[in-house]
């Protein structure tokens, strides 16, 4: 099999993320899109006219995902979709998201030019938001395309300067009646290229990673509570230390999640401490706990058994614990067929992809829900992601690419549909 566009097609490739990084570029090198702010508006403007320039048509919906269009002959036929979001986290990088959108469109305007018109309608999405950086709502666009979302939901979000989800929304010039419903039902399969944001295919030597599950998160707010006493005039047996309570719960935790190994992974994230005072016995700690698996049991029991842990060890210690589920996320297992023909395609290429669970969140789990989904994962450079230091090389981001554009053309150019 040799691959429809070769890597010579992607040359802009590079040179396109690295313009997508001058909105919402900083000083020490980090890009900030939020969610409907000016540089987020500014590179959704930019992409459209860069679509129309590929001779894709360009459309914007309800809540300002943003659409390339490469109509197919076939009208009726399922739609192909590909594409990722725009959004960045507060001071992220050049790839997340960005590389998803960039990569699409370009193979998009690749297939076209060599391939002219599809029988299935082709499609790249630029979503609108996915990291929940601005506003506490996170797949923002793609829960709109799912119906996960409905408008109404972000009615009492506010971002950090007190401003309302509308009010950015229309500031943006979105939010209208008129403006296209978000939801579709016309689609065939989505298709997400990726930067791993982790060190696994650096470390096992692999150019691609194909998703088989997108893991399901639980997330717990804990208040464990003890005393507030003087730190010089109590003596160590007549202590109940929050804080040492919460530590040796930590340590447990990370115990119990190598035991269980991969790939479930747990966390305790924030720490507060009260009175936090250098000479005062820590009287109550609030701390999260984050726990992610792709099998829904698997992740169920070892929560159970996690919370289990922590009131036995408070118990012991005459503290008080209190836990509150704060967010679930369901695992989202990628489709088999599909996955299928992307591995078919990396090994094609002399690239054998490792098949992987991605730890990290995406909106394909939303996609999901609607179509057959895949996701094809490339390196990040060690692992780094969210900062200013994300970095996947012009080759590995070109990897991704060709083996998308493949893809695109068994689904949108075959006269037999291959899922
Ligand atoms: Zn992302």
């Amino acid at each position: 099999m040799t691959a429809c566009l070769r890597a010579e097609a992607f040359a802009e490739l590079a040179p396109l993320l690295e313009r997508l990084a001058a909105f919402g570029a900083e000083e020490r090198g980090g890009v900030t899109r939020l969610l409907y702010a000016q540089p987020w508006l500014d590179a959704q403007t930019f992409l459209a006219k860069r679509m129309r320039a590929a001779g894709l048509e360009a459309r914007f919906d309800r809540v300002g995902n943003l659409y390339g269009r490469l109509p197919g002959s076939l009208p009726e036929a399922p739609i192909v979709l590909t594409g990722s979001h725009i959004d960045t986290v507060r001071s992220g990088g050049r790839y997340d998201g960005a590389y998803g959108v960039a990569a699409g469109l370009l193979a998009l305007e690749g297939l076209k030019r060599t391939r002219g018109t599809p029988l299935r309608t082709l499609e790249v999405v630029s979503l609108c938001e996915e990291e929940g950086s601005r506003f506490p709502l996170a797949y923002w666009g793609s829960g709109h395309i799912a119906g996960v979302y409905r408008l109404e939901d972000g009615a009492g979000a506010v971002d950090s300067d007190g401003v309302p989800l509308a009010e950015a929304m229309a500031a943006a010039g979105f939010g209208r009646s008129e403006q296209p419903d978000c939801r579709r039902s016309d689609l065939g399969a989505y298709v997400e290229l990726h930067i791993e944001q982790g060190i696994v295919l650096e470390r096992t030597g692999h150019r691609l990673g194909l998703v088989e599950a997108i893991a399901g998160q639980k997330r717990f707010a804990l208040t464990v509570t003890g005393a507030s006493d003087h730190a010089g005039t109590t003596p160590m047996a007549l202590r109940t230390d929050a804080l040492a309570g919460v530590a040796e719960m930590a340590v447990a935790l990370e115990a119990r999640a190598l035991a269980a190994g991969d790939p479930l992974v747990a966390t305790v994230g924030r720490l507060e401490v009260r009175p936090n005072t250098p000479n005062v016995i820590p009287g109550e700690v609030r701390f999260t706990l984050d726990v992610r698996h792709h099998r829904d049991e698997k992740l169920e029991r070892f929560c159970r058994e996690a919370l289990e842990l922590f009131a036995a060890i408070a118990s012991r210690r005459g503290l008080t614990l209190d836990a509150q589920a704060w967010l679930e996320t369901e695992p989202a297992p990628m489709h088999s067929g599909l996955t299928a023909l992307l591995d078919r395609i990396c090994c094609g290429m002399n690239l054998p992809p490792l098949r992987m669970v991605s730890g990290a969140g995406h909106d394909a789990q939303l996609f999901a829900t609607l179509c057959p989904t895949a996701m094809l994962f490339v390196p990040s450079k060690g692992g780094v992601s969210h900062s200013p230091e994300e970095y996947t090389s012009p080759e590995n981001l070109a990897d991704g690419a060709v083996a998308l554009a493949d893809c695109l053309y068994e689904l949108a150019y075959r006269e037999e549909w291959p899922l």
